[in-house]
């Protein structure tokens, strides 16, 4: 039996609405502007770089390089997040950099610029079950 792990509340809302209904298909999408072609993360309205309002969700590769790391002791979540955590930033393919946990790796055995590839593990939260992406070794 596969366990859910219970996890502190996403943001949801439009745009985030559509991430997560892609990581609940196993695909990670994330918005890519169509007229300067900025991948502006995490979800926003309008793009960064230019100002346009024309963002469409395209897949990525899930793959990336492990830029960052470190360990939360502190519970800020309660228990929904027990302490000590691990989180990593992963500089994905395709530019942005993304904040996630590691899978099947701890922290000790980070390297900087290790291959990592995404992973979706099942979750739940207030909002209802869902898949989060998290990243292991390529
Ligand atoms: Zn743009």
């Amino acid at each position: 039996m596969t366990m859910s792990e219970t996890r502190p509340p996403r943001v949801m809302g439009p745009g985030h609405d559509t991430f997560w209904d892609h990581c609940n298909k196993g695909e990670l999408q994330l918005q890519r502007c169509q007229d300067c072609g900025h991948r502006p993360w995490p979800v926003v309205e309008i793009c960064e770089e230019c100002g346009s309002e024309k963002l469409a969700f395209e897949p990525v590769s899930g793959r990336g390089k492990l830029a960052s790391w470190c360990s939360f002791h502190q519970p800020y979540y309660g228990e929904a997040m027990p302490a000590p955590y691990d989180t990593i930033v992963v500089e994905l393919e395709e530019g942005p950099y993304f904040v996630s946990n590691p899978h099947g790796f701890a922290n000790a055995d980070a390297t900087g610029g290790m291959a990592v590839k995404v992973a979706f593990i099942a979750c739940k939260d207030e909002n209802g079950a869902y898949n989060l992406p998290v990243f292991e070794r390529a």
